[in-house]
């Protein structure tokens, strides 16, 4: 066995105490510290040594650190988005607006104008700038250090002609109607129990929405209905078990949803159509 494998499988013996996924976490680890792709260290890996900074990389991992903020890169959709502290750590979860997106728009020549609320490191919207090549976007976030990943990886994609970026507080300001809108706001309760290592390390304004984690979704509902355009499609974000609050509280601001559900079954998203 060689080196790296030897140094790979002590690195996920000893991850599988603080990780769900210790192999993996290792593997993405090795492959950011040798500077290589993952696919290329599964299916070609190097001879030598591991890189010293792949102990580094373990430690840290062991502290609860997570992957995507030691690599500083995660994959979305079709995407790959830098991030780091400060910016929400893409959730394959939140894939699933975009597989509704791209249902509704099937038979369409797609959505002309998009429009991201909270949009992080640029996750929603980036992704779907890349899914609809002639679509331009806005994203709104209230957090600067977010827009700033945002910007970085709509230069960095080659999307930074169609995608805008702005300081904002929800679609309070936002004086158009857009084709698609995506949101995935903040919805964690404010005791409720998050994933290894999420709160200690993630935005808390990215992930948590009051006593009951619903405060985002009352202030995004009265102002929802006057930016989606006709024939458009509003994409929402929720917690497997907000369905039915967030829809009722849809339902107040005459927005009328169904659900979308992730690829493990569970309710996942709202989706609201123009009235
Ligand atoms: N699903 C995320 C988590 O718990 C929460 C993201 C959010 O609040 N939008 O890790």
């Amino acid at each position: 066995m060689s080196a790296i494998l030897r140094a790979l499988a002590r690195a996920s013996t000893r991850l599988a105490a603080t990780s769900d996924t210790p192999r993996l976490d290792a593997e993405l680890l090795m492959a950011a510290a040798l500077g290589i792709g993952h696919d290329r260290l599964l299916l070609d890996p190097p001879g030598g040594e591991a890189p010293a900074t792949f102990a580094d990389f373990i430690e840290r991992r062991g502290a609860g650190e997570p992957v995507a903020y030691i690599t500083g890169r995660r994959g979305f959709w079709n995407i790959d988005l830098e991030v780091g502290p400060g910016a929400l750590i893409p959730r394959p979860d939140s894939e699933t607006l975009i597989a509704a997106a791209v249902e509704h728009f099937a038979a369409t020549p797609g959505p002309k104008r998009i429009l991201d609320l909270g949009t992080g490191p640029g996750t929603l919207l980036l992704a779907a700038l890349d899914e609809w090549p002639k679509a331009t976007g806005l994203g709104i976030d209230s957090s600067p250090i977010a827009l700033s990943y945002a910007q970085r990886n709509a230069e960095r994609l080659g999307l930074s002609g169609r995608a805008a970026l702005q300081l904002g507080d929800w679609a309070r300001d936002v004086a158009h109607r857009y084709d698609l809108i995506l949101c995935n706001p903040p919805y964690v309760a404010a005791d409720a129990p998050t994933g290894p290592g999420v709160a200690d390390y993630e935005p808390t304004e990215a992930l948590f929405a009051g006593p009951d984690g619903l405060d985002d979704y009352r202030r995004l509902a009265p102002q929802l209905g006057r930016v989606i355009a006709p024939g458009g499609l509003a994409a929402i974000e929720i917690g497997f078990d907000q369905a039915d609050a967030v829809t009722a509280l849809f339902a107040e601001s005459g927005l009328f949803s169904h659900l979308a559900r992730d690829l493990g079954g569970r309710p996942r998203a709202l989706l609201v159509g123009s009235s």
